[in-house]
Order: C-alpha cells, then sequence, then structure tokens
C-alpha cells in the first residue's frame, strides 16, 4: 500500500507543488513515517510548518488524503491555496448545498481529488468513501481539540477514534500546535495511536521580536509604531470589546484601515472583518481573543497586546500569528499594574482560581523580565535556549542597574506610614508631594515622607516601585484594594541598609533593524511594493488572498534576487511549477520594467537595451547578462551597439580589438554589400565572429560621426 518514495523524490516535490527548496526541522521524517503508511503526532508551533506534513504525501498515495479540519470558515482558504499550487483539492462541510456535496463526493471517489477536507460533523456524509479502498492517509488538524484537558475542547472531535479502528492500515496523522503533555497523550489515546511515532518541534519563533512597554500613551505608541510599518498587517489584541472599538476608531481617525472584532458582532460581521483582513482590505484588526484562530493569513508582520493576556500559551499562540511567513514580524506587549488587577479580578472566584493566577503570575514575570525573554517564554514550554535570543528588547538593550537603596527606603517607609492601606497611585502621589483633592481629603499631606520624591517623575517612580515589587520588598494586597503592603524583606531594607539594585526605565527598542532598511523609499517607487501591487491585482482577479498568490517572503527574495527568466524565477522559494506557469511571465516583466525604469526615470515604456545597460552597470559579464534575461549572448551585444550610439559610455574596445576593427575598416571599402554582417563574415572566413563585427562597425561609424 505505502508507495516508495525516496529523498531526492520528496525534495522534487516539494520544489514542483510547493516551491520550497529544503524541509524544516522533522517535516521531512514527518513525511517519510506517514509515507511508510506509520502514524505520527506531530507537535510543532504556530507557523511550523504542519501542513505540508499531511499535503506532500498526499501527492504520493494512490488514494485520497482526508483531512479532519475545525474551522469550516478557513477550509476554503486551505483548499484555495492547494489549488493555487496546482494541487486538486476540495472541501466538504455544511455550508455547501446539497448537490455540490454531491458532486464532490464524486468527485473523490473518482480519484480526481489528492485532499479532501471536512469538518468532523460532517464525516457521517461521507461514510461511502470511508474504506481502505479510498482513503489512503487522514490527518487530524487541530488535534488538541480532541482533549477536554485542552484550551479548545470539541465534543465532535472525541468520535474519531472510530476511524482508525474501521481504517485500521490507513495511515493516521495527528497535528497540533499545544504542546503540554497530558494533551498529547490524550491525542494518542482517543484517536487509537498511542504506538503513534511523537515528533515535538521547536516553540522557538526566531524572527518575532519580543518587546515589552510600559503602558502609558499606549494609543500614540501604538500610531508610533504603525507609523513606522506603512502597508503592513497586524492584530491588536485587546481586553475588552469597548476598547477594540476605541483603538479601532482612533486608528480610523488618522486613515489607517482598522476594524474591531469581537464576540458581540454578529456572525456576519466577523465574518467580513476576518474575510477583509485576510484579503488585504483591512490592515488592522483591533480584536479580543476571539479572532484569529487558525488564520493562515502569512504576512500578519506584528501583534500588539494593548491589555496583558491571561497567560502564556495563549499569549504565544497570538503571537505566533505574527510572521508565518519566516520574514521579521515583532510583537509588542503593553504592560501596566491596572491589567494585572482587572485579571486578578476576572480569576477571583472561578473554579480553578489557583492555577489561573498561577499562570497570570508566570505572565507577569515574563512582562517584568530583566533577562532574555524568549528563555523564560520557552521555559514555560519546558524548553531550555542554551544562549539568550538577542532578538527581544532585553537582550537589544539590557537594563543597568545601579544602586536605588534610598528611592527603595522612600517608598518602603511611606508605605509603612500610611500603615499598607494605599494603592501604588497614592503612594506615589504621596512621594511627589501631589495635592490632589483625594490627597487632602486623606489628609495624606501630613505624612512625613510627603513630597520626599518629587525629583523623580511619576512614571519613574511606578518604574521603580513595579520593581521593588517583582523583587519582593513590597507586595499588592489584591484582596484589599490592591493596597501595597511591606513584606519582610522591606525591614532588611528599613532597618539594616540592605543594598537595592534598581533598573533605569528603559526606552523602546529602536530603530527595529528589518524594517529601519526599509522604509526609506517612498511608497509605489520600490520593487517589493509594485511587486506587490501585481500580486493585489492578480489576487483580485482570482478572489484568493494575496499570500496564496506568493507570499511576502517570495515577493523579498524576488526584489533582493530580480530573477528575469524563467529558469531564475523558478529558483526563488516559493515558486513552485504551477506558480511558474501562471504567474511567472507577470512577475518577471514587472520586475524586467523596473529594472528599465530605474535608469530612464521619464520613459515609462520598457528599453530592452536598457536593461542590459542596468545590468552591465551593476557588474555583470556579457554571459552573465544573457542567462539573468535568458536572451542569446549576440542580443546583449546588439544592445551593448545600440546603447554606444545612443551615446552612453561604452568601451567598445573591452569586446573587439583595434586590429580587428582596421580589419572590418578595410572590408567595408572592399565589400560589394557592406551593410550585411553575414558578408563580414563570410570575407573573415568566419574568424571574426559575428558579434565583433557588429560593435566594430558601430566603432567605426562613432569615429565618422565625431
Ligand atoms: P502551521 O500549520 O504549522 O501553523 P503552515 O503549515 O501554515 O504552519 O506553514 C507556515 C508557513 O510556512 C506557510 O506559509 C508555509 O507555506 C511555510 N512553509 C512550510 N514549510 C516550509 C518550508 N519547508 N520552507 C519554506 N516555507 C515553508
Ligand atoms: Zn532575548
Amino acid at each position: 500500500m505505502s508507495p516508495s518514495v525516496d529523498q531526492t523524490e520528496l525534495l522534487t516535490s516539494l520544489k514542483t507543488y510547493f516551491g520550497y527548496d529544503s524541509f524544516r526541522s522533522n517535516q521531512q521524517e514527518i513525511i517519510e513515517t506517514v509515507l511508510s503508511g506509520n502514524d505520527a503526532i506531530v507537535i510543532m508551533p504556530t507557523g511550523g510548518g504542519k501542513s505540508i506534513c499531511y499535503q506532500l504525501p498526499a501527492m504520493h498515495f494512490k488514494g485520497l488524503t482526508l483531512v479532519i479540519s475545525p474551522l469550516i470558515a478557513l477550509m476554503k482558504d486551505q483548499v484555495d491555496g492547494l489549488n493555487a499550487n496546482g494541487i486538486k483539492a476540495d472541501f466538504y462541510n455544511s455550508s455547501q448545498q446539497a448537490e455540490d456535496q454531491q458532486e464532490i463526493l464524486a468527485k473523490a471517489a473518482n480519484g480526481e481529488l489528492k485532499l479532501l477536507y471536512v469538518a468532523p460533523e460532517s464525516l457521517s456524509g461521507l461514510s461511502p468513501l470511508l474504506t481502505e479502498n479510498y482513503i489512503s492517509c487522514i490527518a487530524i488538524d487541530e488535534a488538541h481539540c480532541i482533549s477536554s484537558w485542552g484550551h479548545d475542547f470539541r465534543p465532535s472531535y472525541q468520535q474519531l477514534g472510530f476511524l482508525k479502528k474501521s481504517l485500521p492500515t490507513v495511515p493516521v496523522i495527528a497535528l497540533t500546535a499545544t504542546a503540554d503533555k497530558a494533551t498529547r497523550q490524550d491525542i494518542a489515546e482517543q484517536l487509537n495511536i498511542t504506538h503513534a511515532r511523537q515528533f515535538i518541534s521547536s516553540f522557538d519563533r526566531k524572527n518575532i521580536t519580543l518587546e515589552v512597554r510600559a503602558a502609558d500613551k499606549r494609543l500614540d505608541q501604538i500610531k508610533k509604531f504603525l507609523a513606522k510599518r506603512p502597508n503592513t498587517s497586524g492584530i491588536i489584541y485587546c481586553l475588552s470589546r469597548k476598547t477594540t472599538e476605541t483603538v479601532a476608531q482612533s486608528l480610523k481617525n488618522k486613515g489607517i484601515k482598522a476594524e474591531s472584532y469581537h464576540a458581540g458582532l454578529s456572525f456576519e460581521e466577523r465574518t467580513r472583518v476576518q474575510e477583509d483582513f485576510i484579503y488585504d482590505k483591512i490592515q488592522v484588526v483591533c480584536a479580543t481573543v476571539a479572532f484569529g484562530m487558525g488564520i493562515d493569513k502569512s504576512n500578519v508582520r506584528w501583534v500588539i497586546h494593548y491589555n496583558m493576556p491571561k497567560n502564556l500559551e495563549g499569549y504565544y499562540q497570538e503571537i505566533g500569528r505574527a510572521g508565518r511567513d519566516g520574514l521579521d514580524a515583532h510583537a509588542l506587549l503593553f504592560h501596566t499594574y491596572a491589567d494585572v488587577i482587572q485579571l486578578r479580578r476576572f480569576t477571583q472566584g472561578a473554579a480553578n482560581e489557583e492555577v489561573q493566577n498561577a499562570k497570570l503570575d508566570r505572565m507577569k514575570q515574563y512582562t517584568e523580565a530583566l533577562t532574555c525573554r524568549r528563555k523564560i517564554l520557552l521555559s514555560y514550554f519546558g524548553e531550555f535556549l542554551e544562549k539568550d535570543c538577542g532578538n527581544c528588547d532585553v537582550c537589544k538593550n539590557p537594563p543597568q542597574f545601579f544602586d536605588g537603596t534610598i528611592l527603595a527606603q522612600k517608598a518602603l517607609s511611606t508605605i509603612a506610614r500610611v500603615k499598607n492601606s494605599e494603592p501604588i497611585g497614592v503612594i506615589i502621589d504621596i512621594l511627589r508631594g501631589a495635592k490632589n483633592a483625594m490627597i487632602i481629603d486623606k489628609g495624606l499631606e501630613e505624612v512625613k515622607t510627603f513630597g520626599i520624591g518629587k525629583d523623580t517623575s511619576w512614571k519613574d517612580w511606578q518604574h521603580y516601585v513595579l520593581q521593588l515589587i517583582n523583587q519582593g520588598y513590597c507586595e499588592i494586597a489584591f484582596h484589599l484594594n490592591n493596597a501595597l503592603h511591606l513584606t519582610p524583606s522591606s525591614k532588611e531594607v528599613l532597618f539594616n541598609g540592605k543594598k537595592v539594585l534598581l533598573t533605569h526605565p528603559t526606552e523602546a527598542i529602536q530603530p527595529e533593524p528589518a524594517v529601519a532598511k526599509e522604509p526609506k523609499i517612498k511608497k509605489g517607487n520600490d520593487l517589493f511594493e509594485k511587486l506587490r501591487q501585481l500580486r493585489a491585482e492578480i489576487a483580485k482577479e482570482e478572489d484568493i488572498p494575496a499570500y496564496l498568490v506568493f507570499s511576502d517572503a517570495t515577493l523579498k527574495e524576488m526584489e533582493r534576487v530580480r530573477p528575469m527568466s524563467e529558469m531564475e524565477l523558478l529558483e526563488i522559494s516559493g515558486v513552485g511549477q504551477r506558480k511558474l506557469e501562471v504567474y511567472g511571465d507577470a512577475f518577471i516583466d514587472a520586475i524586467l520594467e523596473f529594472q528599465a525604469a530605474k535608469i530612464k526615470k521619464k520613459g515609462s515604456k520598457t528599453a530592452t537595451h536598457q536593461v542590459t545597460y542596468q545590468l552591465l552597470k551593476d557588474g555583470l559579464s556579457i554571459e552573465e547578462i544573457s542567462r539573468k534575461r535568458d536572451l542569446k549572448d549576440t542580443t546583449v551585444y546588439s544592445h551593448l551597439a545600440k546603447l554606444a550610439l545612443d551615446g552612453e559610455d561604452i568601451d567598445l574596445y573591452r569586446f573587439v580589438n583595434a586590429d580587428e576593427v582596421n580589419q572590418i575598416k578595410k572590408a567595408s571599402k572592399d565589400l560589394e554589400n557592406p551593410d550585411s554582417l553575414k558578408a563580414y563574415f563570410e570575407h573573415f572566413e568566419e574568424k571574426i565572429p559575428y558579434y565583433k563585427i557588429r560593435l566594430g562597425l558601430t566603432a567605426i561609424e562613432l569615429e565618422n560621426k565625431n
């Protein structure tokens, strides 16, 4: 039953169908496992490349690969993506008319499909197909939905165990981005694949820059952040519906295409926002956590957390939606104690309050980290990074410690003077000697430490007090109106002169390297922008999302390499056989046109000899130019002749020597037909090649002119 496919064939398929040159970690072993008829459990982070693990084997199996997927809304997207790669795939679910369903069943039965996506609820409709005759492989996507341990339990997944029982020889591949062991075990047991090989990939998404900032003037910070990233897609996660709306409105006022997305919208509205985002009609979605599950949009460039998430699992999933294409992406989180307090309120009285609070504490530790954030994040998922990542704000801008003992004493003695009764804001007001109504009402100007910290700004005080909390010198009593309390360690500082090390508030990471390189070029003038527009036009015509035509990563590589022939285009990662055939010409033309326009700024028509000139100036040899442009050498030489006649600075004597030019000059006087290159060629008994004759004649013509 299992096809035998060697490594070369696998790599050829990878290139032909998906346009990629090499496998990412684990992909090849997973594919080989499945192709040899064995079951597999695949744990990979979001964006890790799970789909290929069953899509590529599907191309080698004789029969159908059935893909169980929970999200009807996203099946079409997946199928469109496969079709764009020339792979025969379809989906079957309850959103379709009965006739369409029949048609799809018939296609599948006739072997006209390689992959069929189906929601678990709709599986029963496929029962005539569910035999080993038709089905070669079963892929179960988002497999954690089977487990009630997991965060996204779906009852319809629990019946999937019957598949292995009724089709015992068909390999099952279960895939998920949920890492914990209990869930993994549950998946294996419930699917009846306890012997399946488990493949657990690293959860490190190196291309995502991690950054945490203090939350003051969040909206202004976001606007600045966006101004540096024009035309880039991103998601802003907020805690409340209302915030999503305010943030979206505020961005709209700035002319940014932003929409809000939350559970209070109708199903139609939510679908529209999601589609518009996928189709790049909306640039920014301000969403509650409900948004983004299963969204495969590969060019989400950044994710902002306007509010702090409740735990690191959720946070990691959400930021994982950025940079699936492997290009640089940015995850920015705003941190404020107000959020911690709010989140605490949510957990109060919950059945598993303790667990939730413990998770919230880990989240808090992450946001307050003074060491590499990625290390902290990955350690949460049981992974240990040997070196600091170099791609988080702490690594890029390591905190500088100073002796903050006096500051600590001032703050802690203020807490002592008000007898542990006031929250952080009031403590800072007292330190700063603020005379606001509340201070006066409560008679707090009488506190002995009133105004002893007025030289330090409010914001800096906040930064210092938070560090005191993190270092355990004081704590927030969440059950007592969030009043700050002293701890046993406070005494050490207040009475025994224990030294306290604090850090200065740091500025936001600047400038972001990946982006800093780009925006200098104005919109519309650079090749990437041009290719992006072309992609948008094609996507519109075909009614598919732009990133399904080519990913951002692929366009970036085109911009860098500037392929000008089919052969070169095929070398770009992400260009497979079908895409080459269907889109190749348009992209090559766009690149040629761009090269031509680069020199002939005013003229819009492509002048092929000008393209050659540009490449020559870029330092390419004639052979390289002809290869790059898929032209004959002689054509390129004829471009040189034309350029020389046009008055461009071309040294023809680089290609034809003075002696040869003299011979040609002599011949021109003797020949009967001095306009025919062939006549010269024969005259010289084929010893001087055509191109030299042409260039020689050009040199002579130029001399006569001058
Ligand atoms: P997941 O399902 O694990 O979240 P996907 O399967 O959607 O991830 O893959 C994420 C992105 O990575 C997609 O754009 C996909 O085309 C790309 N990708 C997958 N495998 C490779 C590879 N071997 N080389 C380059 N890109 C890849
Ligand atoms: Zn780091």
